[in-house]
């Protein structure tokens, strides 16, 4: 394990945009040239292509001397049973084949490197592995999946916006007691029907089914390098951004880390239980740096070729955790555009969230979206549209938030609307719209309409971005937390330390309404529908369990909490105006109405917006401590939402007039 590159500095790198002046870019890494003049190799058949008959090697490593391949007969404390000596073959690559069946082997290579052999790999495209990911293995991928695998599919989505996305970790999600789940932790946990607390409020994945959501959305579950897989016992904690083997499920989230097959199978059982209850999968993919830097497994194959450099030759860091990836290099590209294939068809994956993505150029990342397009239409791709430090790919090039109207099928993460509604994301104590702030409120209209241009919307009043930087709402995610830094909880206790628990809770009602209201996508971290927290723990990568572990006991204690997420979430499902395509319909159909005091905001969707059943739906929402008067057209309406209290279906009738919005909460009207 390699401290700094466990997102020791994730507060800073999730968090914070880094758009510096292209000074460095301007001077192209001298190793650049080099490394664009090696040879590519596109083919799909990396490292491993077997039949019964037979197993095919092929190691792209174009500056090796020598390759060696080393057959073993475990994955660990064995000798190797071979060792072969690898072939010069087409494009960079080394090649052997083994005649006969290689079925439950492993294997490694090693490259000769400037004269000495360097450390044995399983190598970057190694699809099972053993424990700890250290061999790769040789399995029948057939044998790994579930009944009915190939009829699975996941659920239709027409758009993105469509989606409501539940930001969960396993070990969060199903580790602690009160679960009453059997497979705490780990993948088959979500495949476990009729689980409860010990109140009997569902968990597990009937509690998703019950609270609506459309995605989930799973921290990185590739293989990665932190928890110690032959240690299991130990409960070792850590969130995974620190990738060690790609494209193999990781080994602690299965039930037994030693059987490369286990991995595989019970990752495919999850995905086919969440699509049969109707949910989607997206995975969180760190294509962007990896867990170690000169013994990667990417640096042991083609030394130097992956990563940027600074022009002393040193690991440039984007990432804050050491290194960075180089996409604009082909085979860098292609790798992770096979990858995402990959798990796309052979796990049936939903989509992608990509971590630190405005490390990748902007043509890479329109290569991802065009090619998961084939394969599946309802397939997402997102990603955090900034860098953690500065890197030497030009600011125009690097797939940022700001260049998001460049990219054909790729959202990003609004911080606009995060920072605005809950206040700055690291500064503990400072509130937002939804806490009392005022100066907020046109940031947070800039998140209603999902950073699209809007004739009453002001950029330059923008607290981050000061420019209509989306085209589409699609290519918007709403957020007001997330893994990363304080849970929406914790930041409202350390906000607002003289209030009491319910006035906190009023407070996040508030904060997710305008989240699942607003254009563009809603997502939620896992837990806040029952208004968990993380002990005020800033940034938990690898904190214990009894700080990140969900504690379903609340799901009871916070039961009003609950309902009014789950209603506010079957309310955007039921109602298309929240969930528009284009920018034109939204500047059309959305009018933001004349306010005259602090943090409140106003506004209609109109004309049976996006074809719903509903003429008109008013939103209002106070984030003052006091009640307002607001004057609603007379007419004849149905309450959805008033002092803290939702009902998808309404409350009550109204008949518009003088009517008071109650301190911190939203007013929600509709008639037809
Ligand atoms: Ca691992």
């Amino acid at each position: 394990m390699n401290n700094k590159t466990v997102k020791a500095f994730t507060a800073l790198s999730m968090a914070m945009m880094f758009t510096y002046a292209p000074a460095i870019a301007a001077s192209v890494n001298q190793d650049d040239a080099e490394y664009q003049s090696w040879p590519v190799y596109s083919g799909e058949d990396l490292e491993l292509d077997v039949t019964p008959q037979r197993a095919n090697f092929r190691l792209w490593a174009p500056s090796a001397e020598a390759v060696r391949l080393s057959i073993y007969p475990t994955d660990r404390n064995s000798a190797a049973s071979e060792v072969i000596q690898m072939n010069k073959s087409d494009n960079g690559t080394w090649f052997v084949s083994l005649p006969g069946n290689h079925y439950g082997e492993f294997y490694t290579f090693s490259i000769k490197h400037q004269g000495r052999w360097l450390d044995e790999t399983p190598g970057v495209w190694a699809k099972a592995v053993g424990t700890n990911g250290h061999r790769a293995a040789i399995i029948d991928f057939a044998a790994t999946d579930p009944e009915g695998w190939a009829y699975d599919r996941g659920p239709k989505t027409d758009n993105i916006t469509d989606a409501v996305i539940y930001e969960m970790h396993h070990r969060d999600f199903s580790v602690d007691h009160s679960s009453g789940i059997v497979n705490k932790g780990k993948f088959l946990a979500l495949t476990e029907q009729g689980t409860h607390n010990t109140t009997g409020e569902a968990t597990g994945i009937d509690h998703l089914k019950e609270l609506g959501v459309t995605h989930v959305h799973i921290l990185p579950s590739y293989d990665y390098n932190s928890v110690d897989e032959a240690n299991l016992p130990a409960n070792q904690y850590n969130w995974g951004y620190d990738p060690y083997n790609y494209n193999a499920p990781e080994g602690s989230y299965s039930t037994n880390p030693s059987d490369p097959e286990a991995r595989v199978r019970e990752m495919k059982e999850m995905i086919k239980s969440l699509h049969d209850a109707g949910i989607g999968v997206i995975m969180d993919v760190v294509y962007n740096h990896t867990a170690d830097n000169d013994k990667s497994n990417f640096s042991l194959t083609a030394p130097g070729y992956y990563y940027r450099h600074r022009p002393d030759g040193s690991y440039s860091d984007a990432s804050a955790c050491g290194n960075e990836t180089a996409s604009e290099r082909r085979q860098m590209s292609d790798f992770i555009v096979n990858s995402v294939k990959y798990w796309a068809k052979e796990y049936h994956i939903d989509g992608f969230r990509f971590d630190l993505m405005a490390i990748h150029d902007i043509e890479t990342m329109d290569r991802v979206a065009e090619e998961l397009k084939k394969i599946n239409l309802s397939i997402f791709v997102y990603g955090e549209g900034w860098t953690a430090g500065d890197s030497p790919l030009p600011a125009s090039q690097r797939a940022l938030k700001e260049n998001v109207s460049k990219m054909d099928g790729i959202a990003v993460f609004s911080d606009d609307i995060r920072d605005a509604i809950k206040g700055h994301y690291s500064r503990e104590e400072d509130r937002g719209f939804a806490t009392g702030k005022p100066g907020n409120e046109e940031t947070v209209k800039i998140g209603i309409v999902a950073s699209t241009a809007h004739p009453q919307v002001d950029y330059s009043k923008g607290n981050n971005s000061k420019f209509a930087y989306a085209s589409a709402p699609t290519q918007i995610i709403n957020y007001v937390s997330c893994h990363d830094d304080l849970t929406l909880t914790d930041k409202l206790a350390k906000s607002m330390p003289a209030s009491t628990e319910a006035e906190r809770q009023r407070a996040a009602r508030l904060a997710q309404t305008i989240v699942f209201t607003s254009q563009g996508t809603p997502f939620m971290f896992a837990g806040e529908e029952v208004f968990r927290d993380k002990k005020g723990v800033h940034n938990s990568y690898k904190s214990p369990d009894s700080i990140n572990a969900i504690d379903w006991s609340l799901k009871h204690d916070n039961a009003e909490q609950y309902e009014y997420y789950r209603q506010l979430i079957k309310l955007r499902k039921s109602h298309p105006a929240f969930r528009m395509t284009t920018a034109d319909d939204i500047a059309r159909y959305l009018v933001f109405d004349k306010v005259d005091r602090d943090n409140l905001i106003s506004y209609s969707l109109r004309d049976h917006a996006n074809g719903d059943e509903w003429k008109e739906i008013k939103l209002v929402f106070n984030g003052n401590a006091e009640p307002v008067e607001v004057k609603i057209p007379k007419g004849d309406w149905i309450v959805i939402a008033e002092d803290g209290k939702l009902n998808a279906d309404g409350l009550h009738a109204a008949k518009g007039g003088k009517m008071t919005v109650a301190p911190v909460s939203a007013l929600i009207l509709a008639r037809k």
